[in-house]
């Protein structure tokens, strides 16, 4: 997306990222915090988390709260816990980005691993409904609020191999397509992000023989996020973007 955002984008705007630790979550932290936000980032490594506090304050920004907190774990008294806490330091949300995801294995349909196709549910599709969920009336007190999740190429079209990492994204784009219509016309919009193929952990164990200088960074990718943010996409809803439109789905060459 060719988006040139105002520097002050993100100005006064209180945002919580999930799998703000690493990848394309971390760099929409110190990406956000540059255009203004105050931040409330969560993940599952305190260490890793505070590592990305400190890179933010480095960049000169220090309203950043970081939430350890496991999303495979975790039950729902412990989301109540973590919204009464949220909600002891904020008094509302403006953005809530859902980037945690779990790729789970490779491994036909006849092949995957039960358990491991629950966890893959339980981070991607089960924790961004509780979390939603919990996080709602939040967002709901904001002027102009958007709630973003993290989708993917094959969670629009099923491929082979990517059994419960392909059925969860399905799944959030239908979350995301229920909560944009039952928000519409309120101040509360709904939609996806598919980054497409980006350069991250994530990927590197999903296409190991691939090299990764064929792919963008999560830098390059920001201007998506920003877009989808800040007030520009105000009145848009319920809508799946991508972040690299023109790629063509599958291993870079
Ligand atoms: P990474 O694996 O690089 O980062 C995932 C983040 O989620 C990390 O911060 C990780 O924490 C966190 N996380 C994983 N499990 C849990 C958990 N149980 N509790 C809390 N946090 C958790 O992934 P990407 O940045 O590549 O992906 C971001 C999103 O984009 C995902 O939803 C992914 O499905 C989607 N996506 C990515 C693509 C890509 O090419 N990279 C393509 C299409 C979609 P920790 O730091 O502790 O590991």
């Amino acid at each position: 997306m060719h988006y040139q955002p105002p520097s002050n984008l993100l100005n006064n705007k209180i945002i919580m990222i999930t799998g703000a630790s690493d990848g394309i979550g971390k760099e929409a932290a110190l990406t956000y915090a540059r255009y203004g936000a105050q931040l409330l980032l969560l993940g599952r490594s305190e260490t890793k988390l505070k590592q990305v506090q400190q890179d933010i304050a480095h960049q000169g920004n220090q309203s950043v709260l970081i939430f350890p907190f496991d999303l495979l774990t975790a039950k729902i008294s412990d989301y109540q816990r973590l919204t009464e806490e949220i909600a002891s330091k904020v008094n509302r949300l403006d953005g809530l980005l859902h980037s945690a995801g779990l790729l789970g294995e490779i491994a036909p349909i006849s092949a995957q691993d039960p358990e491991i196709w629950q966890q893959v549910m339980q981070v991607n599709v089960n924790a961004g409904f509780m979390l939603t969920q919990a996080l709602l009336p939040l967002l709901l007190k904001s002027p102009k609020a958007s709630l973003v999740f993290s989708s993917s190429g094959v969670g629009r079209k099923g491929r082979r191999g990517w059994g419960a990492y392909s059925v969860s994204k399905f799944a959030t784009e239908g979350l995301m397509q229920v909560l944009a219509d039952e928000y519409q016309g309120t101040s509360l919009r709904v939609n996806c992000i598919n980054p497409g193929g980006t350069r991250t952990s994530m990927r590197a164990s999903a296409f190991p023989q691939e090299d990764p200088g064929l792919l963008k960074t999560p830098a390059d990718i920001m201007p998506t996020y920003l877009y989808v943010m800040g007030d520009d996409s105000s009145n848009e809803s319920g809508i799946s973007f991508d972040a690299q439109p023109n790629r063509i789905p599958g291993a870079a060459k």
